[in-house]
């Protein structure tokens, strides 16, 4: 399939990881909007999050649990997650993810 994010799990595009296992990825974003700024996403492909079913969500709570476990390690207690789903929305790459911001103040957001 022809998309970014399976193409850095499976290691065709490189990235810096920052955890990995069977079921998801988490990287550092190229292109970082926070001073710490990865994102996690299933190793499954789902395009967004309005394709999240009573199937594939189980996902989602996994990754949240993660993220709790990851920005832990890090020694972060304050972070942001957000998902982008649409174009409106500024979704650009249609693999479902998770972006973590962290690292400072974030201002306010919704
Ligand atoms: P979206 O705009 O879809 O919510 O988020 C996509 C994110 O992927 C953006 O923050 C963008 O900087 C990041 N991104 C795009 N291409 C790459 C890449 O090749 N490698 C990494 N690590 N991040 C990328
Ligand atoms: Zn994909």
């Amino acid at each position: 399939m022809d998309c970014l994010f399976c193409k850095i799990c499976e290691k065709e595009i490189p990235s810096k990881v920052v955890y990995e296992d069977d079921k998801i990825l988490a990287f550092y974003d190229i292109d970082p909007k926070a001073p710490v700024h990865f994102l996690v996403i299933p190793k499954e492909h789902i395009a967004g999050a309005s394709a999240l079913n009573a199937e594939n969500a189980g996902v989602v709570a996994y990754i949240y649990a993660k993220i709790a476990e990851i920005t832990a390690k890090m020694g972060i207690s304050s972070y942001r997650v957000v998902t982008n789903c649409g174009p409106d929305a500024g979704q650009t790459v249609f693999h479902l993810h998770f972006h973590v911001l962290a690292g400072g103040p974030l201002g306010e957001m919704a």
